[in-house]
């Protein structure tokens, strides 16, 4: 049940997608979502906005080209017309790359601005939408105060030893060439979440959280900190994703260069859109359909989900090496939260660490519920646990406005 705009902590929560904008004002007490939604497609042909409120759905058009700012006016609107303006106490911004800058959510200021600027080089389809986003947000939620939380600082905490690549080291220092990982808001999130459902203080917990959505990454969180995660420098490394190849021989480069003369844009696009599920199926990007698929007899979605799981399993053993003790594998994101199929597969191939399913509490965790899926025999719990990282963000924003 949506609330009615009565509380003075509610935060309007951006994530500034290339082509998208993905909003929602949340009671950052109470989690409550008072409204959200999603404009698309934005700078094509026909941009949109859907939004949702007091659960009633409703979608604008937009003019044709339209994008970021004009996207951002129109929700002006809606806020205003839904008399939502007065409880608004900051704006919170996801911001996928914050780079070595921001190990943790700040006020922003040009200084902020600056550094956000400088880590955009590193994620430049992403850094250039979350700097539209800010910049649009500053004009018209004028006297808001603007806070950024990245996807990268909850891994800032990894140690040298995991962070940097085997290559000259130069271009570490010069140009910041390093594993940054992302998702850590989530991975954040799902690691307190589960502590309070353990009944662990998070300073004592070794978790392996596997945040499995269209962006798929694994973090190892040793006394509650981000030791290894499986994405780098960008978030196309570590798993097999939706559209995403995951880890490849860096040999490929020169293979499909010199070979089949592609283009550097060519192969980026290729590592990113065609490949992970979608290219091994040929079917798909999205998890459901290849499972159905698979159930009905396609051999390579079967290949495709078996891929996916056997790259998952040996991710989260490899990440025993830093934690050597696991109090819990939690599952999040997507796939994470509603495949029971992925999850036993998974959890099957790790009964060395003596994870073991209980197959009804699997099957029963999905939409949306948490709890323990491991079975009485398993020595190493295993949960499920939605992911909330718009939350996360109106929390930060509200405790950061408030310091003001
Ligand atoms: P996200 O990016 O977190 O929204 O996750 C999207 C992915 O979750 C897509 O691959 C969906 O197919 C997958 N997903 C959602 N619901 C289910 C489900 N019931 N079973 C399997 N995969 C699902």
């Amino acid at each position: 049940m949506p609330l009615l705009p009565n509380s003075s902590h509610h935060v309007l929560v951006l994530n500034c997608g290339s082509s998208s904008l993905k909003f929602a004002i949340i009671d950052a007490n109470s989690a409550n979502e008072i409204i959200s939604g999603l404009a698309e497609r934005l700078g094509s042909d026909t941009p949109s906005i859907k939004y949702k409120y007091q659960g009633k759905k409703t979608v604008l058009d937009l003019a044709s080209g339209q994008a970021h700012a004009k996207a951002i006016d129109t929700l002006v609107n809606l806020v205003k017309d839904h008399n939502l303006a007065d409880n608004l106490i900051a704006v919170g911004h996801r911001v996928v790359h914050g780079g070595e800058h921001f190990t943790k959510s700040v006020l922003i200021d040009q200084s902020v601005i600056d550094g956000i600027t400088q880590s955009a080089t590193l994620a430049p389809l992403h850094g250039k939408a979350n700097l539209l986003g800010i910049e649009a947000a500053k004009a018209s939620f004028k006297g808001l105060p603007q806070i950024a939380v990245f996807d990268t600082a909850f891994h800032q905490s990894m140690d040298k030893v995991a962070y940097l690549y085997a290559l000259p080291y130069k271009l570490y220092t010069q140009h910041g060439v390093r594993r940054y990982g992302f998702h850590g808001t989530s991975h954040y999130y799902v690691a307190t979440q589960t502590a309070e459902l353990l009944n662990k203080p998070l300073a004592h917990s070794n978790f392996i959280s596997a945040h499995l959505g269209n962006g798929c990454s694994v973090c190892a969180i040793k006394n509650g900190k981000s030791v290894d995660t499986s994405m780098g420098l960008t978030p196309l490394e570590g798993l097999i994703m939706g559209t995403r190849s995951g880890d490849i021989d860096p040999g490929l480069f020169n293979f499909l260069t010199t070979q089949l003369d592609y283009t550097a844009k060519q192969i980026d696009d290729l590592l990113n859109k065609d490949s992970g599920l979608l290219g091994i199926s040929e079917l798909s990007n999205d998890c459901r359909t290849i499972e159905e698929a698979a159930l009905a007899g396609n051999e390579r979605a079967n290949l495709a989900l078996d891929m996916f799981c056997y790259r998952l399993a040996k991710q989260i053993a490899a990440f025993m090496v830093p934690l050597q003790r696991l109090d819990a594998l939690i599952f999040t994101g997507g796939i994470g939260e509603n495949s029971d199929l992925i999850r036993s597969k998974v959890i099957k191939q790790l009964a060395f660490l003596g994870l073991d399913c209980d197959i009804q509490a699997n099957l029963d965790a999905r939409f949306g519920s948490q709890g323990i899926i491991s079975s009485e025999n398993a020595n190493t719990t295993a949960v499920v646990m939605p992911t909330n990282e718009e939350w996360v963000i109106a929390q930060d924003a509200a405790n950061i406005a408030q310091e003001q």
